[in-house]
């Protein structure tokens, strides 16, 4: 695998002078953190910076606060061509949604295109790449890059940073030493990690508890339907969403995740008439990633997604049948005895 060199990947940073920083639709904290922080220190070393991303037109509210220096702009008001782009958190062409079309443009134009992500399945799109999968957060290899620039990390950029750990890792969960010292240095800038975690995690509008409710009476165990071990799933209705913001509806697989007697959780989001988007997450058997490949989705190995298209019914039947097989995790142990 082709990786840039970080030193070179820096050096494009350090002489560019008109910066697009792109994030995945439907942003979370790892693509905007990493956008913004990158963004906030080009910004303050002169350059003319812009953050975007191709889906939903506003920032989803759990994140606007780590925009303080307004760098985020409207999907119409990004530039056909950057001096240079760069972009975050995205595995493949088709997750920057409708701005994919300014990467094809910057590479005609002969500028460069700078790919910083930590997804297994990265395609590779782009002229220069940051990917590694060890790293737990697209903001950790941002925090390398920065370090190679001399950057150093103020409060505003180190919260968009940890916005990103805290969020990728499971609240630390899965972070190694060297992340948790990243984190250290990040706090001992300046971030709140109380504030941190009330903005990511803990605040939601109270339309939220009546859809939560009805959302979990509907969800069903399946106690053998992965390869012997158990799913939960359930699924979001957009008659569900009265009231609610869309990003809300990304907390439900937390919470139905937690259910001891599953292997696996499976939310599926109606995104239209007969779209729905889904969520799939492992506590450590089994490769969801795998079953998102196979419904032409992708992620990683405990937390993956895709986009499905029928009906309800429809849908659960794919998910199924993409997890009947699974992909075990080598070193893991065998099913777990239910209950
Ligand atoms: P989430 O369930 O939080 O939307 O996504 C979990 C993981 O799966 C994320 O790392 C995200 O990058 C990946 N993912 C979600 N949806 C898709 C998709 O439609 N295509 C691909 N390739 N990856 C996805
Ligand atoms: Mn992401
Ligand atoms: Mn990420």
């Amino acid at each position: 695998v082709s990786t840039t060199d970080l030193g070179v990947a820096a050096e494009l940073l350090r002489t560019a002078t008109d910066v697009t920083l792109l994030a995945h639709v439907a942003p979370d904290a790892d693509a905007l953190g990493s956008a913004l922080a990158l963004g906030l220190a080009l910004h303050r070393r002169g350059a003319s910076v812009r953050v975007c991303f191709g889906f939903p037109d506003e920032v989803p509210e759990s994140l606007r606060w780590l925009d303080v220096a307004g760098l985020v702009v409207p999907a119409d008001d990004v530039p056909a061509t950057a001096g240079l782009l760069v972009t975050v958190d995205s595995s493949s062409l088709d997750r920057l949604g409708r701005l994919a079309d300014r990467v094809e443009a910057t590479v005609a134009a002969g500028s460069p295109v700078l790919v910083v992500d930590h997804h297994a399945s990265n395609t590779f799109f782009g002229t220069h790449h940051v990917v590694d999968e060890a790293a737990e957060a697209t903001a950790v290899l941002v925090a390398d890059l920065l370090d190679l620039l001399g950057v150093e990390l103020d409060t505003a950029i180190a919260t968009c940073l940890y916005a990103g750990l805290v969020t990728d890792t499971g609240s630390f969960r899965r972070a190694r030493p060297v992340t948790h010292e990243l984190a250290a240095r990040l706090v001992a800038a300046g971030v709140d990690p109380d504030q941190a975690a009330r903005e990511l995690f803990g605040t939601h509008p109270f339309a939220f508890l009546p859809m939560l409710a009805t959302v979990l009476e509907r969800a069903v165990l399946e106690p053998d339907a992965v390869g012997g071990r158990g799913l939960v799933h359930t699924s979001v209705l957009l008659t569900d969403l009265d009231g609610v913001r869309i990003e809300e509806v990304e907390a439900v697989v937390d919470i139905v995740r937690t259910v001891g007697e599953a292997e696996v959780a499976a939310v599926i989001k109606q995104a239209g008439p007969t779209t729905w988007t889904g969520s799939l997450r492992a506590t450590g058997a089994v490769d969801v990633r795998a079953a998102a490949l196979r419904l032409g989705g992708g992620g990683h190995r405990l937390a993956a997604g895709f986009t499905a298209h029928g009906d309800r019914a429809e849908v659960l039947d794919q998910v199924r049948e993409a997890l009947a097989e699974p992909v075990l995790i080598a070193g893991e142990p065998g099913p777990r005895a239910s209950g």
